[in-house]
């Protein structure tokens, strides 16, 4: 029995009970019934502005139910240490509401602990969100929270750095570290990265050594480990990777020609990479990765320097988040990714959707 309830009996018997006080104690035991949501919004993240997020998440968060709180962050780093505090305060819900940086900032602060992480994609990839099956619409990212479906995935580390989807060497390292210098980060400036650096990138030599195997040397345009299947956007880099199998999907792929791109994108977005020549697969649950020098890695797709050696590890099972209950099914096929890439152009030319949208209203007013 809780010791001011026992307190309260004792003063009932004697008489000398006060009415004011078993009233705070009886809300405040009320209070601490209720479970706690904390929301970390970063207002950088993508394109879309984040002013207005706290009213709208406010609206599917039941009053009567949790105790809420929303912050935005400030500076690279305060997502970690808002969710940081907020697994100390004992919150029961951490809602990140941003990219893959902001979701791995504040998933770092979650793993092993209980408390359960829950996403509002607002970046440029979304790559946990995709892989988790959790809409890109505020509205029904909210909606999914709010059904409280809570599973458990693994984890890995690189050089003791978290990450939830990808780690990598070689050309996605280095399109992250021209990324991260963008003032404004959108799929277009992804796309013109990933053409600047194309051009001027030379393939390196690794050594992988995955676990209780001899190490293999390789002259590789990437080496990528997966924990989730994609980068982000639908960008399938291995497609056969399961978040729960305790195991890193590590994909190699050979240097390239320019002949090979064009195959090589539309077997990323329709699933078929396993298709491809140029790409080998490997699942372990560790393995050392060397380079010839230190440099950038990247980690959920944010630039990390690293020396020549790398050590990865997957941790089963680490970390508890919200995903859909009944998820969308989705279609990956050559059609489906001419009409996504529709959809990326769409959304990166607002300016003309703007002047559509007015013209299409002033037919209708017309009539
Ligand atoms: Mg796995």
């Amino acid at each position: 029995m809780h010791p001011y309830i026992f307190g309260l009996i004792l003063e009932i018997l004697h008489g000398t009970f006060d009415i004011q006080q078993i009233i705070i104690i009886f809300a405040g035991h009320l209070y601490s019934l209720m479970e706690k949501i904390t929301a970390i919004i970063n207002p950088i993240s993508g394109t879309a502005s984040k002013k207005r997020i706290p009213t709208l998440l406010d609206q599917y968060i039941p009053q009567d139910k949790f105790e809420k709180r929303f912050f935005f962050t400030e500076y690279p780093g305060h997502a970690f240490e808002l969710a940081n505090q907020a697994v100390r305060d004992k919150v029961d819900y951490i809602i990140a509401v941003g990219g893959d940086g902001t979701v791995n900032e504040v998933a770092k602060a979650l793993v092993d602990s209980t408390a359960v992480l829950g996403i509002v994609p607002m970046g440029s990839g979304n790559g946990l969100a995709r892989d988790l099956s959790i809409p890109m619409d505020i509205r029904k990212a909210m909606e999914v929270i709010m059904e409280r479906n809570v599973t458990t995935i693994d984890y890995c580390k690189a050089n003791g750095h978290i990450f939830f989807c990808t780690c990598g060497v070689g050309f996605d390292a280095s399109v992250s570290e021209r990324f991260a210098e963008e003032k404004r980060r959108g799929p277009l400036t992804y796309l013109k990265d990933v053409v600047t650096e194309y051009i001027k990138f030379q393939p390196d030599i690794y050594e992988i050594s995955l676990e209780n195997k001899e190490a293999l040397t390789k002259k590789a345009f990437l080496v990528t480990c997966a924990n989730a299947s994609q980068y982000g956007n639908n960008a399938f880099i291995a497609p056969h990777a399961d978040m729960n199998d305790g195991l890193i999907d590590v994909a190699v792929i050979s240097p390239i020609t320019p002949f090979d791109i064009a195959n090589l994108v539309v077997q990323m977005f329709t699933k078929q990479m396993r298709k491809n020549n140029k790409v080998e697969y490997f699942k372990t649950r560790k393995l050392t990765l060397k380079k010839k020098k230190p440099g950038a890695i990247h980690i959920d797709g944010e630039p990390v320097y690293m020396g020549e050696t790398i050590s990865i590890e997957v941790f089963q099972s680490g970390l508890r988040v919200i995903s859909p209950l009944n998820p969308m099914p989705q279609v990956y096929d050559v059609p489906s990714f001419f009409s996504y890439i529709n959809r990326l152009y769409e959304d990166i030319k607002p300016e003309r959707n703007v002047t559509e949208k007015q013209s299409i209203t002033g037919i209708i007013k017309n009539k």
